[in-house]
């Protein structure tokens, strides 16, 4: 029972639930016991909580011993990325200078899925404060790919990705600042849904830049997505970022693609994408079309600008969201006492890694006076032309098509020696992140036996469309991709 149990569908899980075939208790062991031998191998997991899990799992067991309803997500497990507060588990960010540091409150999205009873597994690894397109620069070492174990997840969260994809978790909350969900999500060969900015609440998750932080969640299906997206959407007072607008219902069926025009930014599909991978998204535009689709070709033609302004708009933001960490308040401190700005560099210099330390260098110098017009300011501009190219082809389109990365997941230390070519691999997820629009990021097949994904965009507070679009994909998608994890 315990394999069969790693591998189903929330609904699945729920059902068996209600039906008692199986209890809360069980759901939860069989994933324990799968992390202990699959995990060794992974790193997905930088901390597993099975105690705080099974008085969960105890308690929505009693309930459906004495007959009281279950709340949607109850007994079903979650992962959550180490960047979530909560109060029952350290939260590290994956770095040093919060080793060991426990919250003293849970974020908003963790308390919405705690008063449904959901079972928290563990907090799942990510790139040291989401920095990252590998998850190799975490503090507790690189998560591996299920696919291939020498291969990078993608990142930050990849220790997500990598958990959903090898069946050590049915769903995991991550965030996504230039691409962190949809890419470590294709790159593993599941879904990874990037909501609006604002339509999840980023209380108490941990900040990196701040007007591009997207709360988002990544699972094995469009229905499992959008079954917890339901839960944790909407507006809160703790985040004024979060618009007092309705949740419309997420969850129903594949809608009918008949009639909807599906926009192709031709900046996305350039030669650079490999044959295999090419003829993969030939495929996708041939089912949609089947599937009564117009597929139209648009164009972003400031999709080049558009990781050059996210590298400086977003280090601009860390450098002030990581002045928090003074080694005073939270995690890391000095050993003895020393001067104010000795605290600070000694705490600082062990405390952070290197990509951190890069961009609040970038950032410091571009938010600086003098340069301040010619980098950051002139990025801000950027920024807009780029939400202008968006909200013109959404008068052509209902939504766009592109590939989520430019290739398959690449090697272990392949590119930890260049930034840039780090950089490079969220080129087709960034611009979404300057938009502020939504994004969904599905399988659509494997390349040299490593999965890729396809990603679908939509205006901003269209979830409910894209959830749609992207489950009648998948239907005739019929991908069933599972790793074989070697032991
Ligand atoms: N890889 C991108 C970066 O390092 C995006 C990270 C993210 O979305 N958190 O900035």
């Amino acid at each position: 029972m315990q394999n069969e149990l790693t591998y189903l569908s929330i609904a699945a899980l729920r059902k068996g639930l209600l039906a008692k075939t199986w209890s809360a208790r069980e759901i939860a062991d069989a994933h324990f016991t799968r992390m202990k031998t699959v995990d060794k191998k992974l790193n997905a997991y930088v901390c597993v909580t099975e105690e705080a899990a099974y008085e969960t799992a105890d308690r929505v067991d009693g309930k459906l011993a004495n007959g009281t309803s279950l709340a949607p997500l109850a007994g079903i497990p979650v992962a959550y990325k180490d960047v979530f507060c909560t109060q029952d588990a350290p939260t590290t960010a994956a770095s040093n200078i919060l080793r060991g540091y426990t919250p003293p409150y849970d974020a908003t999205s963790v308390a919405k899925l705690k008063a449904q009873d959901a079972v928290m597994l563990g907090k799942v690894n990510t790139d040291e404060f989401t920095m990252g397109s590998s998850t190799e620069t975490s503090a507790f070492g690189p998560t591996k790919n299920p696919w291939d174990t020498t291969k990078v997840p993608g990142g930050s969260s990849g220790g997500s990705a990598a958990a959903v994809a090898a069946g050590l978790a049915p769903y995991s909350l991550a965030t996504d600042t230039g691409g962190s969900i949809r890419q470590p999500a294709a790159l593993c060969g599941v879904v990874g849904l990037k909501p609006t900015y604002g339509r999840i609440s980023r209380y108490g998750v941990l900040s990196m830049a701040s007007s591009l932080d997207t709360i988002g969640i990544i699972a094995r299906s469009v229905a499992d997505t959008a079954a917890v997206l339901q839960i944790i959407a909407g507006h809160d007072d703790y985040d004024t970022t979060t618009p007092p607008r309705e949740v419309p219902d997420y969850t129903s069926a594949a809608e009918t693609l008949r009639g909807v025009r599906i926009g192709l930014p031709k900046e996305y599909f350039t030669h650079a994408l490999s044959k295999d991978f090419t003829a993969h998204l030939e495929q996708v535009k041939k089912y949609l079309a089947d599937l009564g689709a117009e597929l139209v070709e648009v164009s972003l033609p400031h999709t080049a600008y558009a990781v050059a302004a996210y590298y400086l708009i977003a280090p601009s933001e860390i450098s002030s969201n990581m002045a928090r960490y003074d080694g005073m308040r939270f995690g890391l401190k000095a050993e003895k006492i020393l001067s104010l700005l000795d605290t600070y560099s000694g705490v600082r210099a062990v405390g952070f890694g290197s990509e951190v330390k890069r961009r609040i260098m970038l950032g410091t110098y571009a938010l600086s006076a003098g340069y301040y017009d010619a980098y950051y300011k002139k990025a801000q501009k950027v920024r807009t032309k780029i939400a202008e190219d968006f909200a013109h082809a959404f008068q052509h389109a209902d939504v766009l098509l592109t590939p989520t990365t430019p290739t398959e997941a690449f090697a272990l230390g392949e590119k930890t020696g260049d930034p840039l070519a780090m950089y490079l691999a969220d080129i087709f997820t960034i611009p979404a992140n300057l938009a502020g629009i939504p994004g969904i990021s599905l399988p659509i097949g494997l390349v040299n036996g490593l999965p890729v994904g396809a990603q679908l965009l939509s205006p901003q507070f269209t979830e409910s469309k894209l959830l749609a679009f992207a489950g009648a994909l998948e239907q005739k998608l019929a991908l069933k991709l599972r790793p074989d994890i070697r032991l």
